[in-house]
């Protein structure tokens, strides 16, 4: 199968292929469709399995139907990664003009809450950095977002973000589409899902 029998629109089938991504690794061809459906998705999957470009499609596709911001938010429990994560959806995003802004400690928090108040399409965040701004400023907005990423979402657990978790939840609409993918399930996980997400497709590489 390939990008296109997903269910994906030409112009992202074309960028897939022009960043060398040629045919779908297991976790796109499972996931992608069921996202694309309205699902709730939960991954099990390490990182290497595709997994960023597994929601970064689908959320990209939904977004070009109906562009907005603040359209995404995708929670990750490092810089590092939210960083690659940017890189993924600006590369992929590019023939819409997807505008991306990432939060993490690290950087300046006044420049962080000039870029959050142009609405950015796409805000990846780790959770710390989100929670100082949804408490310190009201520039802007996550009430209408209509996609929920918990990327490592162990991690996210293990590294102990619960407080700050619960501060971002309060502001996220409950109509929304929420994709959580991690390496592990475990009884935690199980918890949030519960709170966090509606009758999702499970996939379990
Ligand atoms: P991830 O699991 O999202 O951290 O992705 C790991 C790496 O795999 C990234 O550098 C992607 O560019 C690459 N990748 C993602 N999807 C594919 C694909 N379908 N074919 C080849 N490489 C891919």
């Amino acid at each position: 199968k390939s990008f296109k029998d997903l269910g994906l629109d030409e112009w992202l089938a074309n960028q897939c292929n022009a960043m060398g991504l040629l045919k779908p690794t297991p976790i796109q061809l499972n996931c992608i469709h069921p996202i694309l459906a309205g699902e709730d998705c939960i991954g099990c999957a390490k990182t290497g399995s595709g997994k960023t470009a597994a929601f970064a499609l689908p959320i990209l596709q939904k977004l070009s139907e109906d562009p907005y911001g603040i359209f995404a938010l995708i929670l990750t429990p490092t810089r590092e990664l939210a960083f690659q994560i940017a890189e993924q959806f600006n590369v992929l995003g590019k023939p819409i003009n997807v505008r991306v802004t990432v939060i993490t400690g690290g950087l300046d928090m006044m420049q962080q809450g000039l870029n959050l108040s142009v609405k950015p399409h796409i805000v990846i965040s780790t959770p710390g950095r989100l929670a100082d701004h949804l408490d310190s400023c009201d520039t802007f907005n996550l009430s209408k977002i209509r996609f929920l990423v918990l990327d490592e979402a162990d991690r996210l657990i293990e590294d102990d973000f619960g407080a700050q978790l619960e501060t971002i939840f309060k502001v996220l609409p409950k109509k929304r589409q929420t994709l959580l993918f991690s390496a592990t399930m475990t009884k935690t996980l199980q918890e949030l899902q519960e709170v966090a997400l509606s009758k999702p497709f499970f996939w379990q590489q």
